[in-house]
């Protein structure tokens, strides 16, 4: 393609440039970005995915993208190929928060710099992460299901163990349970992870903490919208929906109507679009070499990474008109349904 091969060119001058006149050379060529996602399965990548794009290609860049469904081979697989397809710097979804760390690696080795995208990749040198406070999400839903039910038989249905987002809002989750279980409030009657993050697991896991208590359960924390989907159909078949609270996290359509129906307690929303855009914006200064500071650090157990959290917003019946429609995230008619 032409643009190839101007880039090509221009490279070449850049190098050229950079030997006669060093640090003095910015880099003419258009930067190329390497987006490797894990899952398209919910409906957020999509939008991830979407307003990345955007936001790369308002900046004059250009974005190559590639997802790889759950498959931890297939994703080491596919940053190969963007890697070797020359991409200026790699922004990245593990799917595996340990495995992906070989990504890393290999993107170093040709210079090229990482940023870890919502999920983190756990020992690694990763040069930067963005993300929501993940714990906060968890502590956002706690807060909003225990004032409901201070006492009480409680469920928890877990994000994919292999996801480091779901160790972080578990532990947002019992940083606000914990005391009401020491005191004697409240009893975890279930918790279990959800592998993969497939639904159907969320599913079975829940028909199974129904019948290991008799159905004795008073609210149930799920770690997303997709899970609560289907935690709540299988209360519905018992006969239990919209009697239990349950929490999610996303703002999924589905769980944006089913929050207005009354079988949903609350979600947990994060704009989305701050944080592809910011995403978009640190990538392409990490990929031009200028120096990108996180507004905090991170361990992720080998390395100190520089850090940008967003704050989640808790959106239940009453300020889903101010915060998810407001936004646009969805409009009035989609949630609320024709008139
Ligand atoms: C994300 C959630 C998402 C889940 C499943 C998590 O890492 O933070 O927003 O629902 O993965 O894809």
């Amino acid at each position: 393609k032409s643009n190839r091969s101007e880039k090509q060119v221009l490279d070449g001058e850049a190098s050229l440039n950079k030997e006669t006149n060093e640090g003095q050379v910015e880099k003419t060529s258009k930067i190329v970005i390497g987006f490797s996602m894990d899952t398209l399965a919910e409906e957020r990548w999509l939008r991830d995915r979407e307003l990345f794009k955007e936001a790369v290609e308002d900046l004059g860049a250009e974005v190559k993208i590639l997802a790889s469904k759950g498959d931890d081979a297939q994703q080491i697989l596919q940053a190969e190929t963007l890697i070797n397809e020359g991409i200026d710097i790699l922004v990245i979804v593990p799917h595996n928060a340990e495995s992906t760390a070989m990504i890393v690696k290999k993107a170093h080795a040709s210079g090229i710099k990482v940023l870890s995208y919502d999920r983190l990749v756990r020992n690694s040198e990763i040069d930067l992460y963005i993300s929501y406070d993940n714990e906060m999400v968890g502590e956002l839903q706690a807060k909003a299901i225990t004032k409901l039910v201070p006492k009480g038989n409680y469920v928890y249905i877990g994000g994919a163990e292999t996801d480091y987002n779901a160790h972080l809002f578990k532990k947002g989750v019992f940083n606000i349970l914990q005391p009401l279980i020491d005191k004697g409030d409240i009893t975890i009657v279930y918790d279990q992870w959800t592998k993969d993050w497939i639904p159907e697991y969320a599913l079975s896991n829940m028909e199974e903490a129904l019948l290991a208590n008799n159905n004795k359960v008073d609210a149930v924390i799920s770690a997303n919208d997709a899970t609560a989907g289907k935690v709540i159909q299988a209360l519905a078949k018992q006969g239990l929906a919209g009697k239990v609270p349950v929490a999610g996290q996303d703002a999924d359509l589905a769980a944006a109507q089913r929050i207005v129906l009354g079988t949903q307690t609350m979600t947990v929303y994060k704009p989305l679009k701050e944080l592809a855009g910011q995403a978009a914006e640190l990538a392409v200064k990490l990929a031009r070499g200028e120096e990108v500071e996180g507004e905090r650090i991170i361990n992720n157990g080998k390395a100190e990474v520089p850090s940008v959290l967003y704050s989640p917003i808790a959106v239940d019946k009453k300020n889903i008109d101010e915060t998810i429609i407001a936004d646009g995230f969805h409009t009035k008619q989609e949630v609320y349904g024709k008139k």
